[in-house]
């Protein structure tokens, strides 16, 4: 694992990894004020790749203001369709950029090099042109009044779509590119402007998005990027008067400070935050599917993945050869450096989190559960931890409770029919983000999805992604949804305007 020899990092990487990153502030490249700079790591070999600057109060302040203004700019005389066009070209500005903002992706997030292309192209582009496509199809109503009310008579009611205004967009560091594409996407559809921070772990994509931006012909100060730490950039970000709303995706602990800061000016708030995502398998399931299915869904991105199933339930008749599928599988991956091709199962974010990960594993093993394979790091540089599976699960075990966000997976089984008991079980954690149900019989698919309190639900499939399809959590998995015309509404207000004659 140390030997990093095989890997090649282009000239095009190593020149942006070392040039000077600032803040993008009114369309230009500024310095922080305070001068401090971030350390920004590759998880995979944990060298020091690049530094950017760190934003505080005051370059939140410079950013907001900037965003304010540009909010009625030119940016508000600019048509929808033109509006459309801007972000479809960013798109294809993404496109010609792939294999580089691919790279640094996975030199930034450890990601292997495979899935940042695919999430990039797959996901980040296609969300661009999905909201760009909602631009021109943003409209109000005509509104027919009541009999013997005060708008009555000769008039008129009709309603128009605002934008909401200013958008603080805060995002976590486990798919940074995607995350940052999926909070301006649908805020620059509908007309708003941003003020967007990445994660400190992070930064890299986000700031050469930046770049394409500036150079795009969306109007300066329209987005504005303030790289820094979420205790200062983030929170000065969520307490600001002039932000209309924030746009908020990672943990329920920063998510609940978020709802509390948003108090001073009431603005809006979006959460997207955790999960502990139940996977259920009926004993009809297809076991061909289900066996890549449920590692993968719990493994896709070393387990850092708010929609991970993490928690599987399996009908007691299939449970041993699904668990013993999921383990070959676990045992297969190749684990190593994102951009070493052989490899396909990379490292955790930090130090940290691999110690957090870690403890985890200790305690599911100081409360009893099975270890059936993993629970080690693996090599000495880099921050990786081999797929972990623990079976005698209960659901009071720190580990079947709490999202880990690695790459750990508590198997349990079931010995009966009752699909309300089974889902009681599937529910039994203050998380509601998604899940799903294995099954070939039809009224089980879709009476366990709607038992499933989650705000997605994929039957023979995990975690079911698409731009158009509406993503979000229940209970302390968020507010509001993401992706699709309801991610729209959020950066939208109405105003009524009644025409008396
Ligand atoms: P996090 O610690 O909550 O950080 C998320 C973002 O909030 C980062 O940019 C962070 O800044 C910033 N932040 C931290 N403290 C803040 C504060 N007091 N005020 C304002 N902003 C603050 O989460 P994470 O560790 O990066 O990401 C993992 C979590 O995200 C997991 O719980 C995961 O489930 C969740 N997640 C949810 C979804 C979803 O769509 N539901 C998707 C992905 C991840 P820093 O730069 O300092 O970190
Ligand atoms: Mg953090």
């Amino acid at each position: 694992m140390a030997n990093l020899e095989h890997i090649k990092i282009s000239e095009e990487a190593k020149n942006f990894l070392a040039s000077n990153h600032q803040l993008l502030i009114d369309g230009e490249w500024v310095s922080s004020t305070s001068g401090e700079k971030i350390p920004v790591f590759d998880p995979g070999t944990e060298a020091k790749i690049a530094e950017v600057d760190s934003g505080n109060e005051d370059d939140i302040s410079l950013a907001v203001s900037a965003a304010r203004k540009a909010l009625t700019g030119e940016w508000s005389k600019i048509p929808s369709h033109d509006r459309a066009q801007l972000l479809n070209k960013l798109a294809d500005d993404i496109d010609t950029c792939l294999p580089l903002l691919a790279e640094l992706e996975v030199l930034d997030n450890g990601m292997p090099l495979a899935l940042a292309h695919y999430s990039i192209a797959g996901h980040g582009t296609t969300l661009l042109r999905y909201y760009a496509g909602w631009a021109t199809k943003i409209q109000g109503d005509t509104i027919p009044v009541s009999p013997g009310g005060v708008v009555n008579g000769e008039s008129i009611t009709y309603t128009r779509r605002e934008p909401i205004g200013v958008v603080g967009a805060i995002i976590p560091w486990n798919s940074p590119l995607i995350f940052a594409i999926l909070k301006l996407a649908p805020a620059l559809a509908a007309g708003c402007t941003v003020v967007l921070k990445p994660a400190e772990l992070t930064p890299m994509t986000a700031l050469f998005l930046g770049e394409l931006i500036r150079k795009s012909g969306i109007p300066k100060g329209v987005v504005n990027i303030v790289t820094g730490y979420g205790e200062t950039a983030g929170n000065a970000l969520s307490h600001h008067n002039s932000v209309d709303k924030i746009a908020f995706t990672g943990s329920t602990e920063v998510g609940k400070k978020i709802v509390a800061a948003s108090v001073g000016n009431l603005k809006r708030v979006t959460l997207e935050l955790g999960g502990k995502n139940p996977v259920v398998v009926f004993p009809d399931a297809d076991l061909d599917k289900v066996i890549p299915g449920a590692a993968r869904a719990c493994f896709f991105l070393q387990g850092q993945n708010c929609m991970a199933g993490t928690r599987l339930f399996v009908h007691k008749d299939i449970f041993d050869p699904v668990v013993a599928g999921i383990k070959e599988m676990a045992e297969s991956f190749k684990i190593g450096h994102g951009l070493d091709p052989e490899k396909d199962f990379g490292p955790l974010i930090s130090d940290t989190q691999r110690k957090r990960v870690m403890s985890y594993i200790q305690s599911g093993i100081d409360e009893g559960a099975e270890l059936i394979t993993g629970g080690e790091m693996v090599g000495d540089k880099g921050f990786f931890v081999k797929p972990t599976i623990f079976t005698q699960i209960h659901g009071d075990m720190k580990i079947a409770k709490e999202e880990i966000f690695g790459p750990v997976l508590c198997a349990q089984s079931f010995d009966n029919n009752d699909l309300e008991a089974i889902a009681q079980q599937a529910n039994d954690t203050s998380y509601g983000l998604s899940g799903s149900v294995w099954t070939q019989n039809i009224s089980v698919a879709h009476k366990m999805a709607m038992l499933i309190n989650a705000g997605q639900v994929s039957i023979n499939w995990h975690a079911a992604v698409d731009p158009a399809i509406p993503f979000g959590g229940n209970k302390q998995s968020g507010w509001g949804r993401e992706f699709g015309k309801e991610g729209l509404e959020p950066y939208l207000k109405t105003k009524a305007t009644s025409v008396i004659f």
